[in-house]
């Protein structure tokens, strides 16, 4: 099940197009970034799913279906730097979270824990560190137990022990379960804690799929047969292979930089009874291409 699925979505402030033409398709259970550098359309596009901006066309669809508000519930957000009272502790504004929310008051004590800050509860916000005030913003997201979570910059501002913290926090999230949406304009972020990932330059889709086939230097095989289920299978078998993925009508396998060779993968599948019909190399220089497109927007 897609958890959302964008399609061809447009955005205009005025005449800036911040948004042209975006599609893609979040999964179940992935880490999802949405990678690009500053302006290049993040923002717009979470605010969009989230129902604070409207689209100026396009559509989306949560949990394969049209969005609804009870389906825009199930989902945590953290949008902006978070809003909570200095003078009040963790547990004093979850609470008052919780009642602007209408859900989630008896989740308190466990998405303390969850966020590491139970020996903090009842500490006044404004003794919190950027980074506790951070993960108190993530509690507040957990309330009511969602399964997906949407965060727009979540590490903003963390010192690198704070970064390495909300990291940790993702990733156990993740393995709970949670479906995890996140925009962020660090390719290493990404790469360290998102499976998926959609890289935006000013408000076009650049590419999207799998980090570990868009971000790590890679080559990239892309194979085609008649039954491609069959290829899969068989290339799975591949000695020295890092990933094997379906890709439309392709089968992208993965290598490690300089280690693919087309003739020796060719001749592995016609032995294995396969014919190929596409065998292509494709280098991967995405990483170095999205650090071009970052230094020209800044
Ligand atoms: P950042 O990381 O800096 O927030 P972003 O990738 O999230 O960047 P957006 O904030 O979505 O990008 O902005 C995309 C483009 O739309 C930018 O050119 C921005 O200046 C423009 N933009 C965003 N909000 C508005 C607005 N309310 N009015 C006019 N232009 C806007």
């Amino acid at each position: 099940m897609a958890i959302l699925t964008v399609e061809n979505l447009y955005k205009n402030y005025g005449p800036i197009e911040a948004l042209k033409g975006v599609s893609f398709s979040v999964p179940k259970g992935s880490v999802f970034g949405i990678l690009g550098p500053n302006g290049s359309g993040k923002t717009t596009l979470l605010g969009i799913i989230l129902d604070v901006l409207r689209a100026t066309s396009g559509s989306y669809k949560l949990f394969d279906q049209a969005p609804t508000h009870v389906q825009r519930q199930q989902i945590g957000t953290l949008l902006e730097t978070p809003n909570f009272y200095h003078y009040l502790n963790a547990v004093q504004n979850l609470t008052i979270a919780a009642a602007i929310k209408q859900r989630g008051k008896a989740d308190i004590d466990k998405v303390l824990q969850l966020v590491n800050l139970e020996q903090r509860r009842f500490s006044k916000f404004s003794t919190y560190s950027l980074g506790m005030k951070q993960r108190l913003a993530i509690a507040s997201s957990l309330l009511g137990d969602p399964d997906v979570l949407v965060f727009d910059e979540p590490t903003n501002g963390l010192d690198p022990v704070g970064i390495v913290e909300i990291r940790e926090l993702i990733k156990k999230l993740s393995k709970e379960g949670k479906t995890i949406i996140m925009a962020s304009h660090l390719l290493d972020e990404v790469e360290k804690v998102c499976t998926h990932v959609a890289v935006l330059q000013k408000g076009t889709l650049l590419t999207h799929g799998h980090v570990d086939e868009i971000l790590v230097t890679e080559d990239i095989v892309e194979t085609g047969a008649t039954d491609l289920q069959q290829l899969h299978t068989i290339l799975e078998q591949y000695p020295g292979v890092k990933g094997v993925h379906m890709k439309g009508q392709h089968v992208d396998v993965a290598f490690s930089a300089g280690t693919a060779h087309l003739e020796a993968l060719n001749r592995f599948c016609f032995d294995k009874g396969i014919t190929l019909n596409h065998l292509r190399l494709r280098k991967k220089s995405l990483e170095t291409k999205f650090f071009e497109l970052t230094q020209n927007n800044n």
